[in-house]
This record gives structure tokens, sequence and C-alpha cells, in this order.
């Protein structure tokens, strides 16, 4: 999924679940299971994109993500604590940079890129953008629960 929807869990994770060794673990959890959701990403046809435009792409998604769920969440939880759960809802995405940019097709970069390729579940526009909203809806809902 997008950077944005990742960063939305992590927060909303750690917002509602008060253990903090089960909110960073169901945070790294998180973004294989949400990626086998159907859904729309920048990534896709990246062979096609300039790697600056996928760079671009790529950081104001992370940027925007992070600023969200901070606003939504981050600020009304321990800052360490919430940095840590987002770190491992994006944490995936973020160890495909190499692979992408610098062409690091080794391990365990390249073992990470084909594995997370091979679970997405893609979709079309707009409906891999709706997906992901009520996705990230019923997720950040069903957390309530918790708190
Ligand atoms: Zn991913």
């Amino acid at each position: 999924m997008t950077a944005t929807a990742h960063a939305l869990v992590g927060g909303a994770i750690a917002y509602s679940i008060q253990n903090p060794i089960l909110g960073v673990t169901l945070a790294f959890a998180s973004h294989p299971l949400l990626d086998f959701i159907p859904h729309w990403d920048f990534g896709w046809g990246w062979r096609n994109k300039s790697k600056l435009k996928l760079f671009t792409e790529a950081s104001l998604d992370l940027a925007v993500g992070i600023a969200l769920s901070y606003f939504l969440f981050g600020q009304y939880v321990n800052f360490y604590y919430y940095v840590a759960c987002l770190f491992g809802a994006v944490l995936w995405d973020l160890l495909e940079i190499p692979y992408w940019f610098f062409g690091w097709r080794f391990f365990p970069f390249s073992t990470l890129h084909s594995i997370q390729h091979h679970i997405q579940g893609k979709a079309k526009l707009p409906w891999g953008i709706l997906t992901q909203v009520v996705t990230v809806a019923v997720i950040v809902f069903m957390l309530q629960i918790f708190r």
C-alpha cells in the first residue's frame, strides 16, 4: 500500500495499543498483511518512471503519511513509542529503497523485493485508492476497541 496507509495504521496502533511490545510487533506485522489487500501504489510501473519522479512521489507519500499520522495519533502518545510503531509499519518499504534506487539486486534487498512483489494485491485506480481508505478506516475503527 502507499506509505500514507502504512503510516496511518502504524500511528493508530501506537494510539490504541498500550503494550509497546505488542504494538510494535503488530505495526511490523501490519505491513505485509495490508499489502495482501488489492490496492494501487506509486511503485506500480516503476520501471517506466524516472528515478527522480519515483523518488519525489515516494518522499511526498511518506511525508504526507507521517504528517497525517502524527496529527491524528502520534501527538497523543509517547513520542518514541509512536516513532517505533511508525517505523515498524513502513520499514518493509524503506528496505526496498536500495533495490529501487541503487540497483542493489542482492540479498536481502532482492529477496525482500520479490516477497513484497508477490504478495501485493494489485488494483487499478480509483478502486486501488478506495480499498486503502476503507481498509485504514476499518482498522482505525477496530483498534478503538483496545483503548
Ligand atoms: Zn510494502
